[in-house]
């Protein structure tokens, strides 16, 4: 570190547990950048103190984690256009005057799934979205760009499903439909790539109970939870002989530009990031 040291870091409760440090960490060393990132814990009711503090100690920027993301968006006094559309933002850069919200989570999703499958493969085929929480509203809009003809959010909580299609509604160019998750066995059979967006199978807690064997068998599973990084949904797709993508896709590609706009380094998704998170996960 020296006086000119790049500070940025993640917010988030609890944000111990975040790899973010670690993923930002080898790019640091990687591209033997002047800076540093750190965890940075914040309770809710001390949000926008804490961010005035790090602003005024010169951070560059941090990044924003559950359970801040949509109070980030909306202490921001200017915002790109995926953080106004999803109402939350997991990117805060500390501009001279103002600060600037983006969220990454769309375009990092959304790079993951071309990063497996190429940029076409998406366009036609129907997606089920599962959850409807932050995740499920950005996986929406990331495969939208993709060109999808029909996208359906099935929740357990059915009217919160309801809720994102229709607050999404305008932002879309596929058929959109909601339903509970009961409706999985309607659909399934002709589904094309289902996108896991709950918390259910984070860190051993119940996984959805999916029948996989609904899908076709060139399906793709995409799962966004890491903890584990092969959750039971993967599992069960591994089994079926079925295409997967975990959740550290996303979580790399979302932090591209994010590192990009506090270091002024473009860094890369390759192998070695992720041979890093995954001893990260293993520790
Ligand atoms: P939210 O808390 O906003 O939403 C949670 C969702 O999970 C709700 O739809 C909820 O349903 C559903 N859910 C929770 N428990 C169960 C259960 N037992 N059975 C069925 N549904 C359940 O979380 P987020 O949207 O912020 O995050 C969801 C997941 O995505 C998390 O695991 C998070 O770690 C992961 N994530 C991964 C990222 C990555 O980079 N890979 C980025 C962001 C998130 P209901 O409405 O009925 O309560």
């Amino acid at each position: 570190m020296s006086r000119h040291t790049r500070v940025a870091g993640i917010v988030g409760w609890p944000a111990r547990h975040s790899l973010s440090p670690r993923l930002h960490g080898f790019w640091l060393r990687e591209h033997r950048v002047d800076g540093a990132y750190i965890p940075l814990p914040v309770r809710v009711t001390d949000f926008s103190a804490a961010l005035a503090g790090f602003r005024a100690a010169g951070l560059a920027g941090v990044n924003v984690t559950i359970p801040h993301k949509h109070a980030a968006y909306a202490i921001a006094q200017r915002c790109d256009e995926a953080s106004r559309i999803a109402g939350a933002a997991n990117l805060l850069l500390f501009r001279e005057d103002e600060i600037e919200a983006r969220n990454t989570d769309i375009a990092g999703l959304q790079a993951s799934l071309v990063a497996e499958c190429g940029p076409d493969a998406f366009r036609g085929i129907r997606v089920v979205v599962l959850g409807a929480g932050g995740a499920a509203r950005a996986a929406v809009l990331a495969c939208d760009a993709l060109k999808p003809a029909e996208i359906f959010v099935l929740n357990r909580t059915e009217r919160r499903a309801a809720t994102v299609v229709h607050n999404l509604d305008g932002f879309v160019s596929a058929k959109s439909a909601s339903g509970g998750l009961e409706m999985w066995d309607e659909v399934g059979p002709t589904t094309s790539l289902v996108i896991h967006a709950t918390s259910a199978g984070m860190d051993g807690t119940a996984p959805l109970a999916l029948d996989l064997c609904l899908l076709p068998a060139d399906a793709l599973v995409c799962d966004l939870v890491y903890r584990p990084l092969e959750t039971p949904l993967l599992a069960q797709a591994r089994h079926l002989g079925l295409r997967r993508i975990d959740g550290l896709g996303m979580l790399m590609h979302q932090a591209v530009p994010a590192f990009e706009a506090f270091y002024g380094i473009r860094p890369g998704v390759t192998e070695g990031l992720r041979a890093e998170l995954e001893q990260a996960l293993r520790e």
